[in-house]
């Protein structure tokens, strides 16, 4: 029996090729891991052929800003991503990557993980450089493709650890001497987190120095800006800079303006409108979350943030050093997290409880009603609940507006992202509550809100933006990466472009899009990442760290 031409057909599609051409109808066949041919309708044989009719067929999502660094070792079939058509996740974001490490600082870089709930020993670390760890994502056989950016954060603690100083002039040499050796070992940028320790300590002519060496490697420079609220324009023109001085294209990472700034997204994306004017490539990123679901103690200032558990609640249970630390989130000297906005600006109202731990009863309890219900000034129920439960408090910060996440989303130069990172199966938790949306549920949950529901994106091209963007990002790494042509080479004769989505038309064969309240979406979704891996889970179970040993 002769062999089939191609193991599976894809027949009668919707074809949205991913390079910004309009829909076409054609086959798709495939041919072992590959696409194999693109052609007209029904002139492609397979050993399986699929139908797919009125459904469109795209090339997987690219994923440009997650942190599955350490999960994709431990959920190597990468469920949470391929459900949601993403077949590349960019890891190594907001400074953090898994690699280099340097032996007797491994800790502190252990310690930088402790934030994602995975500083879990089992894990191994046995790489210390970039290509070993990217050899052990290899050999981890994942299902996805990976593709990392080295964080600042681990070059400054291989170097220096949690040093509140600017770098010596041997360490800048150190850091710049492992990016440039991670790049040689395939690393495809750099990265910053300049609202977390240790970035947060670093100086932009720091960065810049270090930006410059990944452009010797045509990397990119992706950034957690440094503020993210009433210093936003400051930080993406920091940022903006770091490309320009060190010559290589900017990620602005999940960028929508939090609370301190609301509605700033278009003072925001002039900016980098501005630099693209002057020749700059610069392009930004954001999730569809109005929310996120830390601990409590996260939104305390940077400095707070590294002190081991016992002296936090001795600063806490001290009336005048409590009265400093209120004082210096109030000032927000060097900008901390986004949602200490709401902190800073007494927004105690936006801040529920998640979950503590020994008071079942204040879950979903604002602080504000707590504070009023126990007579007390709500910034201090908010310390007291860090003392209370030991640090395991989790709230969730309402400190998003949603219409500066719509301005990003539909904006040309954005593209969409998770922020979050692969996951088993929601039936493989030991605790399903503590399932994470936005692992599974970011690309259908966009396709649904914004494409199906309100016509704020299409899907299709022709219309002025597209709700996935895989070409953007897949054009992202410079020159070494194969760049999508703007044309598909076999492409038959164009259909009519639709401007919109034809009225009551599914947007896209999404996977089942779960519809979660505004609450749920972010909040309950992100609680493993933010909760430090108290929340066990079946494989991995993340242990939390102690703090800084
Ligand atoms: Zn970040």
């Amino acid at each position: 029996m002769a062999a089939w031409q191609f193991d599976i057909v894809l027949s009668h599609c919707r074809i949205v090729d991913g390079c910004g051409n309009p829909w076409y109808r054609g086959d798709v066949g495939v041919r072992g891991p590959r696409i194999g041919a693109i052609a007209a309708p029904g002139t492609l044989r397979g050993a399986r052929s699929i139908v797919v009719g009125d459904r469109y067929v795209a090339p997987g999502f690219v994923d440009p800003h997650t942190h599955s660094d350490l999960s994709i070792l431990v959920y190597p079939r990468a469920d949470s991503a391929l459900r949601q058509g993403v077949t590349t996740h960019v890891v190594g974001n907001c400074g953090m990557s898994a690699a280099p490490a340097v032996g007797r600082r491994l800790p502190d870089l252990q310690q930088l993980w402790e934030y994602y709930g995975f500083g879990d020993p089992r894990l191994g670390w046995k790489w210390r450089s970039f290509g070993a760890y990217l050899r052990a994502v290899a050999a981890a056989a994942p299902s996805i493709n990976i593709a990392g950016l080295v964080g600042h954060g681990a070059l400054r603690v291989a170097a220096m650890g949690f040093d509140e100083r600017p770098a010596r002039p041997e360490e800048q040499a150190l850091m710049q001497r492992l990016l440039d050796e991670s790049m040689r070992q395939g690393a495809f940028g750099l990265s910053t987190g300049l609202v977390y320790p240790p970035g947060c300590f670093a100086t932009t002519e720091e960065i810049v120095a270090l930006a410059a060496v990944a452009a010797r490697h045509h990397g990119i420079y992706a950034s957690h800006i440094r503020g993210e609220r009433e210093t936003i324009l400051e930080a993406v023109a920091e940022a903006i800079r770091i490309g320009r001085e060190g010559r290589l294209p900017v990620e602005v990472s999940h960028n929508a303006p939090k609370w301190g700034a609301p509605g700033g997204a278009a003072a925001n994306l002039g900016l980098i409108e501005a630099a693209r004017r002057e020749g700059q490539d610069v392009t930004t990123d954001n999730d569809s979350h109005t929310d996120l679901a830390p601990r409590l103690s996260r939104a305390l200032p940077q400095p707070v943030l590294d002190l081991p558990l016992e002296e936090l609640f001795a600063l806490l249970g001290d009336p005048r050093r409590r009265a400093q630390l209120k004082r210096d989130v109030e000032e927000d000297r060097l900008p901390g997290a986004g949602y200490t906005g709401l902190v800073r600006h007494h927004a105690f109202d936006r801040i529920a409880v998640l979950h503590a731990p020994g008071l079942p009863a204040l879950t979903g309890r604002s602080i504000a009603a707590i504070a009023a219900e126990r007579g007390v000034d709500p910034f201090d129920a908010f310390l007291d609940l860090i003392v209370e439960t030991r640090d395991a408090a989790v709230g969730i910060f309402d400190y998003i507006d949603e219409d500066d996440i719509r301005a990003l989303l539909s904006h040309p130069l954005s593209m969409c992202c998770s922020d979050g990172l692969v996951m088993p199966p929601c039936e493989e938790l030991d605790d399903p509550s503590l399932y994470w949306p936005c692992s599974y549920g970011e690309y259908p949950g966009i396709l649904e809100r914004y494409v199906r529901d309100e016509p704020l994106l299409t899907l299709v091209p022709g219309a002025a933006v597209r709700p996935v963007r895989p070409w953007r990002p897949a054009a992202r790494p410079g020159g070494r990466h194969r760049r999508l042509r703007p044309r598909a080479p076999t492409r038959p004769r164009h259909q009519p472009v639709p401007a919109q989505c034809p009225p009551g038309e599914r947007a896209a064969p999404a996977s089942r899009g779960h519809r979660l309240r505004a609450g749920q979406r972010a909040g309950r979704g992100r609680l493993r990442r933010a909760h430090g891996g108290a929340a066990g889970t079946s494989v991995a179970a993340p242990r939390r760290l102690s703090r800084r040993a």
